[in-house]
């Protein structure tokens, strides 16, 4: 009886990556970025991917993007196989990628470009709506170079909020901040993940980060670019990266970190 209840109020998949394997061509020769990689994530999770530089991080988003295409394999999005970019699942990188010819309420008008049938002055009110959510209501007309690292990404974070995506896609979006910027931005994008419902999936090389911003933590290691291990961190929200709760999570997936990039053939400890 009980298990029944739990299959009907368990949320349902809102991304199924189905043994996914993507390679690129290189002057080294081919490089399997992907090899056979499962993951589910549910409707409101947050999930966190971590693992060293070259593990497949990006490119796993990319795909889920939908900019680049798996060799193998499939990834659903709310069911659908995902064909192309679209406006329900939107992404944010490590450097903001604002256009410096735009001020901030220009850059964030045209993450709605997605959504064609709004009329100007929706866009506009929309706009400006992320921008308050964001905390930059007074930069609103500011110009780009005006602005630091930190408000850059916000207005990031606002053009990737505009066209109200189920799924956000952050791709090491804090690794270039100062710490003391990151950690009031660990504190607004947990409050945004609970007030909005979002689904986030969050790559990091930085475990402390993946611990304290996740529901799971999926741990990839490089060459091929693999799954090793998936943590679920039990810890209420919101989590701050300072806390000492967060420790004993984040020392348990350094060592599998670690761990995973012995070379092959050596001994583990015991
Ligand atoms: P991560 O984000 O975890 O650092 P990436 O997904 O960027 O890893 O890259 C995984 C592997 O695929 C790396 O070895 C990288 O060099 C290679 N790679 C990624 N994108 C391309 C590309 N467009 N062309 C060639 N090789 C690529
Ligand atoms: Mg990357």
């Amino acid at each position: 009886m009980s298990i029944d209840t739990e299959l009907v109020s368990a949320p349902p998949e809102k991304l199924v990556i189905e043994k996914v394997s993507k390679h690129f061509d290189t002057s080294q020769g081919k490089v399997i970025a992907l090899d056979n990689v499962s993951l589910s994530v549910r409707e409101g999770e947050f999930v966190c991917l971590v693992g060293p530089s070259g593990c497949g991080k990006s490119t796993l988003l990319n795909m889920i993007a939908g900019l680049e295409m798996p060799d193998s394999g499939q990834i659903l999005a709310d069911g659908n196989a995902i064909k192309g970019p679209g406006s329900e699942r939107m992404m944010m990188f490590q450097e903001s990628a604002l256009f410096p010819w735009l001020d901030v309420l220009g850059n964030v008008m045209f993450g709605l470009r997605l959504k064609p049938n709004l009329k100007d002055a929706e866009r506009r009110d929309v706009a400006r709506f992320y921008i308050k959510l964001v905390g930059l209501e007074k930069f609103t007309h500011s110009n780009v170079h005006e602005l630091s690292g930190g408000m850059k990404q916000r207005v990031a974070l606002a053009r990737a909020l505009a066209p109200n995506p189920r799924l956000l896609l952050m791709d090491e979006p804090f690794a270039a901040l100062d710490a003391m910027t990151r950690e009031q931005l660990y504190r607004d994008i947990q409050d945004i993940w609970t007030e909005r419902k979002k689904t986030i999936l969050f790559v990091t090389h930085n475990v402390r980060e993946a611990a304290c911003l996740g529901d799971r933590v999926i741990l990839f290691s490089p060459h091929p670019g693999r799954i090793q291990e998936k943590f679920d961190v039990r810890l209420p929200r919101n989590r701050d990266i300072n806390s000492v709760d967060l420790a004993s999570y984040s020392s348990e997936i350094t060592k599998a970190l670690k761990r995973h990039l012995r070379p092959a053939g050596e001994e583990v400890a015991k």
